[in-house]
């Protein structure tokens, strides 16, 4: 590596894009062909700066709101600290889901007051380790679990804010639905027994040991039809009607409407701001209609996924009918939801030789190129996106995969004995700083309980 090699700038307009959406390259070609011989591939980068516009913008987007709000990072969708790190100068909060969250977010130095967490579990002994550890919002999602906090509220001597994930059983058009009916998360408004909103907000606001704070629900994730987010309120407004004619004095701080608001990979989508025209003025109505509350956005995918891009090495190629088969260092142990969700991340070739024989344009048109990754797998197959720039697709040029900041770090896993990928930041002072090691074969020898004879 080094001088031999000669980096082509890919200039916006070599992109055959159709729309205004612009990868975001915050890392030039000369520092990405640093980073991969420091580094090895594949390889993730993170742009800080990216993280901080981000929150601002979703934040942003709801300024026509007039209560108060605030922005929930969902830790889940990238723990990575150095990111946890970075929202905690925005001055955000997390949205988490389990004890291992609690301690990632511990060690970051993070508040758990300024937490919210919502289980799935609700066990016991769970609810008694985050009242201990500082956690005053919780979200409930069953009878059972919060019987469970009120015992752990006893235990601990805290009388913890408490929120009732509903599942408004709306239809969700979207790529990931979180909520319909009969759906695992939350519960209904009124399913006929007590497992239901209506039930719940009735044994917490008569118990000693908790505090009513709100509603919380969580739709889908990737959601670009905004009417279920409308419906959910206005099914919202005649439900907290009915409350409030058998509890008069029944009143909301917190309104919690999840996450869902979506990114670029292969359509173009609303902005926040746009996504927020469509239901601030329900929201609005349910603030004069019931009294001021707190309105928490919820997001992973849109507060992470565009500051991050996958550098993967083209190291094997194959021709044949017609069709190129292009073999990248990568796979779905590093970008999993290619897999999983088919989902088209932006690609584009980082040409660093465009002198070499191996270089000559390819005539294929890119429906006739397939890229895949390295695992022993039908399914290790990358989609591309309408964006994707494949010319030059080849041997020991790179390949960017952008807008992978979410979902993807927290998938790596060990399959075909593979190794989790460093991870470099761009920092807000322009640093290019290795913010996690990789691991190594060793590592994971021992992990596996190698030693253990
Ligand atoms: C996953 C999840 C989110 C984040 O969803 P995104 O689509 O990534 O914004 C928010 N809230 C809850 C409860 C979740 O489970």
């Amino acid at each position: 590596m080094g001088e031999n090699f000669q980096i082509q700038l890919i200039e916006e307009k070599n992109l055959k894009t159709t729309n205004t959406y612009i990868l975001n390259r915050f890392v030039k070609p000369s520092q990405i062909l640093d980073l991969v011989s420091q580094y090895g591939t594949p390889l993730y980068l993170i742009d800080e700066n990216t993280l901080h516009l981000k929150a601002n913008e979703l934040l942003n987007a709801y300024e026509k709101y007039k209560g108060p709000k605030r922005i929930a990072y969902s830790v889940k969708a990238n723990f990575t600290p150095s990111i946890l790190r970075s929202f905690m100068k925005d001055g955000i909060t997390f949205d988490l889901t389990s004890l291992g969250e609690l301690y990632f977010l511990k060690k970051c130095n993070i508040e758990p007051e300024n937490a919210i967490y919502t289980s799935i579990t609700e066990e016991e002994e769970e609810y008694v380790q985050i009242l201990r550890n500082g956690i005053t919002r919780v979200v409930v999602s069953s009878f059972n679990g919060v019987t469970n906090l009120v015992k752990a509220a006893i235990k601990t001597n805290v009388k913890p804010q408490t929120l009732i994930r509903i599942n408004p059983e709306v239809s969700v058009k979207a790529e990931i639905r979180a909520s319909y009916k009969n759906g695992k998360f939350g519960v209904p408004f009124n399913g006929g027994t007590i497992d239901s909103a209506f039930k719940i907000v009735k044994y917490i606001v008569n118990n000693e040991f908790l505090n009513f704070d709100g509603f919380h629900f969580h739709l889908g994730s990737q959601i670009t039809n905004f009417s279920c987010y409308s419906n959910t309120f206005s099914k919202l407004d005649g439900f907290i009607s009915k409350i409030k004619k058998e509890i008069p004095s029944f009143n909301i701080n917190t309104i919690d409407i999840g996450g869902g608001t979506p990114v670029f990979y292969n359509q173009d989508v609303p902005t926040p701001k746009q996504m927020a025209e469509n239901y601030v003025n329900k929201l609005n109505h349910l603030a004069d209609d019931h009294g001021s509350f707190e309105l928490i956005i919820e997001s992973g995918r849109f507060l992470v996924a565009e500051s991050s891009i996958l550098l993967s090495r083209i190291v094997n190629t194959k021709e044949y009918n017609g069709h190129k088969i292009v073999i990248v260092d990568a796979g779905y142990h590093v970008l999993l939801d290619s897999a999983l969700m088919k989902q088209e991340y932006p690609q584009e070739v980082i040409d660093i030789d465009n002198s070499d024989i191996n270089s000559v344009k390819s005539t294929l048109s890119s429906k006739n190129i397939h890229l895949a990754g390295r695992l022993c797998d039908t399914y290790d197959v990358f989609p591309q996106s309408r964006i994707s720039n494949l010319n030059n697709v080849s041997i020991g040029n790179y390949i960017s995969f952008y807008n992978v900041g979410a979902y993807s770090v927290v998938f790596n896993m060990p399959f075909h004995c593979q190794t989790k990928p460093p991870i470099v930041m761009k920092t807000t002072s322009g640093d290019l700083k290795l913010i996690r090691k990789g691991t190594t074969f060793e590592n994971l020898f021992e992990e596996e309980g190698g030693y253990i004879l």
